[in-house]
């Protein structure tokens, strides 16, 4: 229930256990943390700007309301003090740019992630950079609600960057500004500069073609790029140590780590159950100068194809695996959980002796050591594969301590 607010600003009102979380630094308030809500409107608080308060209303920070989600208010300042306004907005902006501009300074890359969300303390906000283009998404209705005011500023700030087109992707609403269709019916608004889909990127040096419209995410998965680094060293030092390097990426999507394969040197089977997956890998093939039918591309589901790829005897010196979600909530984990063991299982099945196996999750519902045990000796079937390394996220995707929500990737090589 909203009631009339005793002053001019939105209060919430929260548990002891919410008001604790919150101080160690977790950035959402669940609605069964919230008491009370009190609104300067009486109604409709979506997006509003508001006060969080203890039960015994000393002032604990700053959010964004959001009262029909499960996460009531997204926290955006900590302490008595804390505002949330155009120049906060603007200041953190900042302070993720000099983080980018420090990780990227040698220009070998230009896709990367301005704004990863909570980890850069701008709740339901993304912004990817793919050359001259950002593309937004933002998470949640509240925050779409409240980012107009506070982004008053992107714009100039962008342009100053380089950035000449900012698309909107996932909008609700048309607004004012020039929109057009994408895939899945999904509506992307430009917020300024001239329509693009097709851009052209490097990742440390390597060429992609990232489609801003059709692609997944905002485009590209931006935030397995280290990993795809360490694919082609892997296989750089496969061959280097007189080893062969016949790679099978399974769920291979634009072909983001054959390239990285097929570049250091590597024979690729690209696998996708999306035939238009392997045209964009394709076409990125060709422009770091790999010929595509030097290599193989099929389309099939991975779990059928890969237990006839058994039954063959195929097998291969490196298997990665890296597909969807199969948790999209706490509810699938266990079905989840079983999936990457059957998937685990059926790339063991295909690995040849002394080969790495390369696998990933980005479910942020199985942590890493759940994961980690999709990967034992039990769900493998045999028992002579160690866990080498476990990466996660790149530097360009910070996560706060405290939100191990954020840390959803998991990247496990073992041999
Ligand atoms: N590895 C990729 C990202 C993978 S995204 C990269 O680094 O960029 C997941 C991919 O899995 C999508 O391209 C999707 O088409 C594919 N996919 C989903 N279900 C599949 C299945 N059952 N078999 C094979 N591919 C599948």
């Amino acid at each position: 229930m909203i009631r009339t607010a005793p002053e001019d600003v939105t209060q919430v009102v929260v548990s002891p256990k919410g008001a604790e979380s919150m101080r160690r630094g977790h950035p959402w308030i669940f609605r069964s943390a919230v008491l009370d809500t009190c609104s300067m409107h009486g109604h409709d608080a979506l997006g509003s700007i508001c006060r969080i308060v203890s039960d015994k209303r000393e002032r604990l920070g700053c959010g964004v309301l959001d009262p029909s989600s499960p996460i009531a208010v997204r926290v955006w300042g900590l302490g008595p003090d804390a505002t949330l306004n155009a120049e906060v907005f603007r200041a953190r902006v900042e302070r993720a740019l000099v983080l980018r501009r420090t990780l990227f300074a040698d220009g070998d890359t230009t896709a990367y992630r301005i704004l990863n969300g909570e980890g850069d303390r701008v709740p339901g906000i993304v912004l990817d950079r793919y050359a001259d283009v950002a593309v937004l998404k933002i998470d949640g209705d509240a925050a779409r609600h409240v980012a107009p005011e506070i982004m008053r500023h992107l714009e100039g700030v962008l342009r100053d960057e380089g950035i000449t087109t900012l698309l909107d992707r996932h909008a609700s609403r048309a607004g004012n500004a020039q929109s057009f269709g994408c895939a899945k019916d999904k509506r992307i608004e430009i917020r300024f500069g001239p329509a693009r889909d097709k851009v052209h990127v490097t990742e440390h040096g390597v060429p992609f073609l990232v489609d801003v419209v059709r692609g997944q995410k905002t485009g590209a998965f931006l935030d397995q790029r280290e990993n795809r680094r360490r694919v082609g060293e892997l296989v750089t030092a496969r061959l280097r140590a007189g080893r062969s390097a016949r790679v099978l990426n399974l769920f291979s999507y634009a072909g983001g780590f054959s390239i990285r394969a097929a570049l250091a040197g590597a024979t690729v089977t690209s696998l996708d159950i999306a035939a238009q997956a392997h045209a964009s890998a394709q076409e990125s093939f060709k422009l770091a100068g790999i010929a595509p039918s030097k290599h193989e591309f099929i389309t099939a589901d991975a779990f059928a194809w890969l237990a006839d790829a058994k039954r063959r005897g195929r097998t291969w010196d490196v298997v990665i695996s890296d597909p969807p979600s199969f948790a999209p909530n706490e509810r699938a984990k266990p079905k989840a959980i079983a999936a990457y063991r059957t998937l685990h299982r059926a790339c063991a099945d295909v690995l040849a002796p002394h080969g790495h196996l390369v696998a990933a999750s980005c479910s942020s519902h199985v942590d890493a050591e759940e994961f980690a045990a999709t990967l034992n000796d039990a769900a493998l079937l045999r028992s002579d594969l160690s866990l080498l390394e476990m990466f996660g996220l790149p530097a360009d995707h910070p996560t706060l301590p405290n939100f191990p929500e954020g840390r959803y990737l998991k990247f496990a090589v073992l041999t």
